[in-house]
């Protein structure tokens, strides 16, 4: 159910096991602001995501994890990790502090070059990224031409061509020529630091305020998006510092301890995940832009030369891990830039159909050596590799994948909730997560809560908690026990009943299915292993 699409559908199930009915299924949020809304309320309900101080009315863009959050974010971190460090030879971890050296930011760049283009509205007193608004107002006129793809679609039937279509079709060409043309200019004016033709182009576009329709905007200014802070106790003696706003610049400064004590020959990559700070001008839409996030990323050093091939290979590889959470492969797609950072020659984002639409999740870079090459003219030091096979040394060039744990977080999330409407009419909220990373894998539940239910579900509970997170749950009908499971996101309910004191078995309900299997005890750990292993959603 794309969540996204405002269609109502219904869609036939397959029988299986005692499920001796049809299913039928539904997406009934009206639109996608409701659903966005949906989503926001539920990861509260459920203890995902708390508004960070909420007691006191919160602190903008800044959220925290609650019990089934931090699992979840747990897991998701752990599945990068897994795939990056433990599945390739030539990759290894590190954990490099957060407060660094300051003239790291300045050899990188972002003391000078880290700023988004601000502009503010006099009337309604909000500040906008002036970029963002003239891409939103670009993605208005690319979303006229796919109403028009849309239409001929259906007019056509399986006879359209869509390639065609879009080649040759008057109006969308028309309207992505004007599209392209607005875009080009922006990208123009922000190479030249042109920032009072960023506002014309805001001007003579007629952009207004999202929020009030006032188009009585102030001048574009740059805005430097590092948090400062201050190191030592002597107001006199402290020294500036910055909270990273990235955590790629940990790994280039350990670049060489890391190759040297690791024995590493290129190419060869270093893996990261912590947190980052950036003072984000406008930070919205809820986890999605935050002013303290994570970050999953891992930098790759190659040979000069072969960056290329490894930014191709690492562009399709990462895609290949997205696409084995079974998010759907209709909801991702590559965005290459045109518009390219100081120190890239080659980048794209891979943008996931979030419920505002398709935003950046990842970003891949072909870094060069501009990193280390900056290391090493600011520190002093040489950061080389010598290359046996070729006899040389050289600055290796880097190719750089960069994900957004809590935007990885937020598209698993929004794409796993669900509404579901059973054939007897009643109606179920599941979060369909993928088995892998749900918080927890089962509840235990025993059916009532005497004759010595509850004590053999705790022995269950005892069993299972050394490999899975398991929870034990006895209050309620187990009914309604199972609908909060669903809505929780956890994948087996196992239910102790009266036989299950005579013959040792037990129930296992399957979250999406909902089919109910009769197993032994004993086994319980290998029917539950089989669809959370690793290897099973990994290779
Ligand atoms: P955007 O264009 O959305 O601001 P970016 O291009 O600045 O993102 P990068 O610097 O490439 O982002 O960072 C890598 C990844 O970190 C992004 O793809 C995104 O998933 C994540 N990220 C960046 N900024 C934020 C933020 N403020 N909140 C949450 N995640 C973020």
């Amino acid at each position: 159910c794309g969540h996204v699409s405002q269609i109502i559908f219904l869609k036939k199930t397959e029988v299986r096991h005692n499920l001796s009915s049809w299913i039928f299924y539904f997406c009934a949020m009206a639109n996608t602001e409701d659903f966005f809304k949906k989503v926001i309320a539920h990861s509260k309900e459920y203890g995902y995501i708390f508004a960070s101080s909420e007691i006191y009315d919160g602190l903008s863009a800044v959220y925290d994890y609650a019990q089934n959050g931090v699992e979840l974010k747990k897991n998701i971190r752990e599945y990068w990790w897994r795939s990056m460090v433990y599945m390739n030879q030539n990759i290894v971890g590190l954990d490099s502090a957060i407060l660094m050296h300051p003239k790291i930011w300045k050899a990188s760049g972002h003391v000078d070059a880290f700023n988004d283009p601000l502009i503010d509205n006099k009337d309604s007193k909000k500040r906008y990224r002036a970029d963002v608004l003239v891409e939103d107002y670009a993605e208005k006129i690319e979303q006229k031409a796919q109403k028009e793809i849309a239409k001929a679609k259906k007019r056509f039937g399986d006879s359209f061509d869509q390639a065609q279509f879009e080649a040759t079709n008057d109006r969308v060409l028309r309207y992505r020529e004007e599209k392209q043309g607005i875009l080009d200019r922006l990208a123009r004016s922000l190479e030249a630091e042109d920032l009072a033709d960023v506002k014309a182009l805001i001007e003579s576009l007629g952009i207004a305020d999202p929020d009030s329709g006032s188009k009585n905007w102030t001048d574009v200014r740059q805005f430097n998006l590092m948090f400062g802070t201050k190191l030592g106790a002597s107001a006199d003696t402290a020294t500036d510092l910055y909270l990273r706003p990235e955590t790629a610049q940990g790994i280039f400064v350990n670049f060489l301890n890391v190759q040297k004590t690791g024995r590493m020959k290129i190419p060869f990559g270093i893996a990261q995940t912590g947190k980052a700070f950036r003072n984000e001008i406008v930070a919205r839409q809820f986890i999605f832009r935050m002013r303290e996030f994570e970050q999953m990323e891992m930098q790759f050093f190659v040979r000069p030369g072969e960056e290329m091939r490894w930014y191709d290979y690492w562009k399709q590889t990462r895609l290949k891990w997205h696409l084995s959470l079974g998010l759907g492969e209709e909801n991702y797609r590559f965005h290459d830039h045109e518009k390219l950072a100081h120190y890239a020659n080659a980048a794209s984002d891979i943008e996931f159909n979030f419920p505002f639409g398709f935003k950046e999740l990842e970003g891949i870079h072909s870094r060069t050596d501009f990193d280390l090459k900056q290391h090493e003219a600011f520190s002093g030091k040489k950061l080389q590799f010598f290359d046996p096979e070729l006899n040389e040394s050289y600055v290796p060039y880097v190719v750089e994948t960069s994900i957004g744990l809590d935007r990885m977080f937020l598209a698993v999330l929004s794409h796993s909730l669900k509404e579901e409407v059973l054939e007897d009419g009643s109606q179920r909220t599941v979060l369909k997560l993928p088995f892998i990373l749900a918080p927890t894998k089962a509840a235990i539940l025993p059916l009532i809560k005497k004759d010595g239910l509850p004590e053999l579900a705790k022995t269950i509970v005892a069993q299972l908690q050394w490999n899975f997170n398991v929870i034990y749950d006895e209050k309620d009908a187990v009914g309604r026990r199972y609908r909060r499971q669903d809505a929780a996101g956890t994948p087996y309910c196992i239910t102790v009943d009266h036989q299950s004191l005579e013959d040792q078995t037990v129930t296992l309900r399957n979250r999406d299915t909902m089919d109910q299997i009769r197993v032994s005890i004993a086994t319980l750990g290998e029917h539950m292993q089989e669809s959370i292993a690793y290897q099973h959603w990994l290779s």
